[in-house]
C-alpha cells in the first residue's frame, strides 16, 4: 500500500472511531413500509400512474435523452415540465435541472459573483452551500432562522446584488424558514430571496406548492427552488423565477448547460406526479395528519423533538455513537429510520430522523411507537 491509499485509510480508520463512519444500506423496496426515512413523502415513487407515464416515455422515446437541453436533448417533454412547474409555483418561467443539487449549483453561481453577497441560513443544504462557495460571491452566515441576526449583517452590505437564500423547510430539523419576515428584510434593503422547498413541494400550501404558498408570500420570493425527487415521485430539480431569470440561467447555469438532458421516462413521471399532488389534496392532509400522529405520540413518551408540524421528525440523541446503536437496535425491531450525525448536524445533535409518508397507517405508526419506547428506554433515553 503507499502513502496515498494509507491516508485514505487512515482517515476512514478515524471515522470509524468517532462513530462517524458513513456505509451503504441497501433497501428492500418490498419493506417500504417499515421504512420511515423516505423522501417519497406522497408514496407516488410507487404509483401505477407515474410508473405508467415513466413506460409510456420510454416506449416513445427511448430511455435516454442523449444530449443537453440546448443540443439535442430538448424534448416537448422538458418544455412541458417546465411549463407544468412554473403554473404550479405560479412564476413567469421555470427551468429544470438534472437534480436539486445541480440546480442549487447552477442558479446560485449564475446569478451572483464577485462583489456580490449571499447571506445563508447555517442549516441550509449542503447543495446551497457548495452553490454559494462556487459562485465566488461574499458568504455571509446568518444563525439559524435568526431575523435580527440577518437584520445585522445585512445592514452593513454594501454590495448592489444581495441573495437571501434559505431552505424552507429545513431538511435535517423539519421547522418551516420565517418567510414572511425574510420577505420583510430583503424588501428593506433591496435583496432578492430565494427558496429551497425540496421538503415542502407536495407537503404545504393550499396547492401543495410549498412554503411560499404556505404563507401567502410567492410573489415575493423571486427564485423558488425545489427538486422532483421527494414528493413528485420522480428525480431532477428546478427553479421557478420571472422569464428574464430563467433565460439568464438558459445561458448561464453551467449545470443546466453542460449536462445531459433528464431521460424521457423520469420527465414523464415528474409531470404525472405534479399533476397528481394539485388534484389529490387528500394525500397531503393524510401526511400532515400521520406527522402529527407520530409527533405526538413521540412527544407524549418523553423524546425530544424540534417542535413542528413537518414530516421531516428530528429526535435528538446526542453522541453521534448513541445514535448509531439506536438506529441499529430499532432496525433490529423491524423499523428503518437512520441516525444523522456530524458533520451533516453539528456537534452533540446527532439524532434519528423518521420520516411520514402519506401511505403509512396507523397500526404502522403505533409500531413505530412501540419500538422507539422500547429502544428508549432500554437505552435510557426517556
Ligand atoms: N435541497 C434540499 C433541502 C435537499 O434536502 C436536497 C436532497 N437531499 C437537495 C436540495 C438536493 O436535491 P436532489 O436530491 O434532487 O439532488
Amino acid at each position: 500500500m503507499d502513502g496515498f491509499e494509507r491516508s485514505l485509510l487512515d482517515s476512514l480508520s478515524a471515522k470509524k472511531e468517532k462513530g462517524l463512519l458513513r456505509t451503504l444500506h441497501p433497501i428492500d423496496w418490498k419493506q417500504e413500509k417499515s421504512v420511515f426515512s423516505s423522501n417519497n413523502y406522497l408514496g407516488l415513487a410507487r404509483d401505477e400512474r407515474l410508473k405508467k407515464a415513466a413506460i409510456q416515455a420510454i416506449e416513445t422515446y427511448g430511455t435516454g435523452s442523449g444530449g443537453a437541453r440546448l443540443t439535442t436533448g430538448n424534448f416537448l417533454l422538458h418544455e412541458r415540465l417546465e411549463a407544468s412547474l412554473a403554473s404550479f409555483k405560479q412564476k413567469e418561467s421555470a427551468i429544470v435541472f438534472s437534480s436539486g443539487y445541480l440546480a442549487n449549483l447552477g442558479v446560485i453561481s449564475a446569478l451572483m459573483g464577485p462583489g456580490d453577497v449571499i447571506f445563508s441560513d447555517e442549516l441550509n443544504h449542503a447543495s446551497i452551500i457548495d452553490g454559494c462557495r462556487l459562485s465566488k460571491a461574499r458568504i455571509v452566515v446568518y444563525r439559524h432562522a435568526d431575523m435580527d441576526d440577518l437584520r445585522n449583517k445585512i445592514r452593513s452590505a454594501q454590495e448592489t446584488k444581495k441573495l437571501i437564500v434559505t431552505d424552507g423547510v429545513f431538511s435535517m430539523d423539519g421547522d418551516i424558514a420565517p418567510l414572511p419576515d425574510i420577505v420583510e428584510v430583503a424588501q428593506a434593503h433591496g435583496a432578492w430571496v430565494m427558496v429551497d422547498d425540496a421538503h415542502a413541494t407536495g407537503v404545504l400550501g393550499e396547492t401543495g406548492a410549498g412554503t411560499a404558498e404556505y404563507f401567502g408570500v410567492s410573489d415575493r420570493i423571486q427564485l423558488l427552488m425545489g427538486t422532483l425527487s421527494k414528493s413528485v415521485g420522480a428525480e431532477g430539480g428546478y427553479v421557478a423565477a420571472s422569464r428574464t431569470v430563467v433565460d439568464y440561467l438558459r445561458n448561464h447555469a453551467r449545470s443546466f448547460i453542460f449536462q445531459t438532458s433528464l431521460s424521457p421516462g423520469v420527465v414523464a413521471s415528474a409531470l404525472e406526479g405534479i399533476r397528481i399532488i394539485r388534484e389529490e389534496p387528500e394525500r397531503r392532509r393524510r401526511l400532515l395528519k400521520n406527522a402529527r400522529l407520530l409527533r405526538d405520540g413521540l412527544t407524549k413518551l418523553g423524546f425530544t423533538l424540534v417542535e413542528g408540524i413537518t414530516p421531516i421528525v428530528a429526535v435528538m440523541i446526542g453522541e453521534a455513537e448513541k445514535a448509531v446503536r439506536f438506529s441499529a437496535r430499532l432496525e433490529e425491531e423491524g423499523v428503518f429510520a437512520p441516525a444523522i450525525r456530524p458533520p451533516t448536524v453539528p456537534q452533540g445533535s446527532s439524532r434519528i430522523r423518521v420520516t411520514l409518508m402519506a401511505t403509512h397507517t396507523q397500526s404502522e405508526i403505533d409500531q413505530v411507537l412501540t419500538c422507539f419506547e422500547k429502544v428508549g428506554k432500554a437505552m435510557r433515553i426517556i
